[in-house]
């Protein structure tokens, strides 16, 4: 492939990209852990929200197990959607539903406590908000791991593949390959690794250096020279896409981007405190109880809550961003809406996006350098999850209440699933109102795994379920 001349090689891997500020330490921590292979009792696999709250009921409820407890994060630096901290991004829930308040309010790893421990209780009362700044969140995920004295969090180890472990037909633990060639054995195993990018499927073909999706924005476009004439389509109509249309146009201040969407424009999230209550942990139960078709119809219903939408704060600015733009007399932002991508390819040193308008067929061609997506995540179990379930022989990935993967074989290990069960466990389940409770639900079943499948010398080590906090 040719060098594009507006476009320096690109450097796929995140992690690659951030080699220059590995700190001296961080390259310490790696390298101790490399090598030797390893038996824990829990593998946590992604120290996101979802592990780190699960670490943290570890702590508060059963110290036992959270000292034979591993995290590994595949990223040097802890951290929250990297790839879309943007300086002035908000959280769109409140910091009450931080990793651990709605189940403990007493705990010393709450977003409260965060803010007095960094110094800046104060400011944040006096801004008179619910919501954080992104940045400090993920700024609250990082000082929460390193505030964790029993369980163990390793960065800069990637999961490579885990295969189950059988004695005489029996299911007893997990052997997962990390990068750097190490294999960690463990009876349980917890993945929250998110959810796989969403790319749209006329441009698989393309080369992946043109096309950045939203999960490696700032990465990757922070690698660009700032100051060249990009041709940019940004893909999409929800927050994401909105996002990325406003901020590259600071990033990249020569650049012309063109939105360009399926839907007849932009929508607001719809924001009902009546419909939010859907998102309250206590609806889980409810919701898993409810027949195939129903849970279906509800999700359905409650689409625009969190999907293909904006928050009213981002609407009202990028339309004053397109007013301003039009008022200059030289426009050069674009939204073509209401048409599909339907190919792509590469010409010499364009991409060129096929775009079909959905009302009458029409097709047009839009060249561009760069396509930025703003596409989401696939409705699918992950690519990870799924390589899982068939070394097992599952024909269907299911888990219970408890968000244990439902196993049809003798066994004394398990498997958890986190943030990836929307389709059982309702619309919150990839976001952080229910991480508290759902933390609380997985360390209770897998003490209750342990008492009843362990032999009595096992057995003997179980800490009793606990319900209250420590
Ligand atoms: C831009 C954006 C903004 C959002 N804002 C909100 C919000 O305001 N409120 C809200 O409730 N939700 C929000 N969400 C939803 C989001 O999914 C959740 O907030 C939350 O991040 C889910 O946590 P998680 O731990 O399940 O997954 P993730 O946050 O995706 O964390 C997964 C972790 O696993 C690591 N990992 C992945 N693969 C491997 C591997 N093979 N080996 C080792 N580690 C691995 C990743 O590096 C990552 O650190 C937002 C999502 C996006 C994309």
């Amino acid at each position: 492939m040719t060098a594009h001349p507006l476009l320096p090689p690109v450097v796929v891997d995140e992690r690659e990209l951030d080699e220059e500020q590995v700190t001296a330490h961080e390259r310490q921590v790696t390298a101790e852990h490399g090598g030797a292979d390893r038996d824990v009792e829990l593998l946590a696999i992604g120290a996101g929200p979802s592990n780190l709250a699960l670490a943290v009921a570890l702590e508060e409820l059963a110290p036992g197990l959270a000292r034979d407890c591993l995290v590994i994060e595949r990223d040097r630096e802890i951290s929250w959607q990297r790839g879309m901290l943007l300086p002035e991004a908000l959280s769109q829930v409140s910091f009450l539903k931080d990793l651990v308040t709605l189940r403990n309010p007493r705990s010393k790893f709450s977003f409260l406590n965060y803010l007095h421990a960094v110094g800046r209780l104060d400011q944040f009362v006096n801004m008179g908000s619910f919501v954080p700044y992104r940045i400090e969140l993920a700024d609250y995920l990082r000082w929460t791991a390193e505030s964790l004295s029993m369980v163990e969090v390793q960065r800069g180890r990637a999961c490579l593949d885990i295969r189950p472990m059988w004695t005489g037909g029996t299911l007893t633990g997990w052997s997962t390959q990390v990068d750097g060639g190490q294999t960690i054995r463990s009876r349980y195993l917890v993945v929250g690794a998110g959810r796989d990018a969403r790319i749209p499927e006329p441009l698989h073909g393309v080369a992946p250096d043109r096309v950045i999706h939203s999960t490696q924005y700032r990465q990757r476009v922070g690698a660009l020279p700032r100051d060249l004439p990009y041709r940019v389509a940004v893909v999409g109509a929800g927050q994401s896409a909105a996002e990325l249309f406003s901020s590259v146009q600071s990033d990249l201040p020569q650049c012309r981007p063109t939105m360009v969407m399926r839907s007849i424009g932009l929508n607001m999230y719809e924001t009902s405190k009546f419909n939010n209550e859907l998102f309250f942990a206590s609806f889980v139960d409810e919701f898993y109880a409810s027949r195939p078709d129903a849970r279906a119809r509800m999700l359905a219903q409650m689409h625009h809550t969190n999907y293909a939408g904006l928050a009213p704060g981002l609407m009202d600015s990028l339309y004053r961003q397109v007013y301003l733009d039009r008022l200059s007399g030289r426009p050069r932002l674009q939204m073509v809406t209401m048409h599909d991508i339907t190919a792509a390819r590469e010409d010499g040193d364009d991409i060129v996006l096929e775009l079909t308008d959905w009302r009458n067929g029409a097709v047009q061609e839009l060249r561009v350098d760069l396509v930025l997506l703003g596409t989401g995540f696939s409705p699918e179990m992950p690519t990870l999850v799924r390589h899982l379930a068939d070394s097992i022989g599952l024909s269907e990935i299911k888990v219970t209440r408890d968000y244990r993967l439902v196993i049809d074989r003798p066994n004394t290990a398990a498997c958890y699933l986190q943030g990836v069960n929307e389709a059982t466990h309702g619309i919150a389940d990839s976001l952080l109102s229910v991480l508290a409770l759902r933390s609380n639900d997985i360390v209770q079943d897998i003490l209750a795994h342990r008492a009843a499948h362990l032999d009595s010398s096992g057995a003997a080590q179980v800490s009793a379920p606990v319900t209250a906090a420590a």
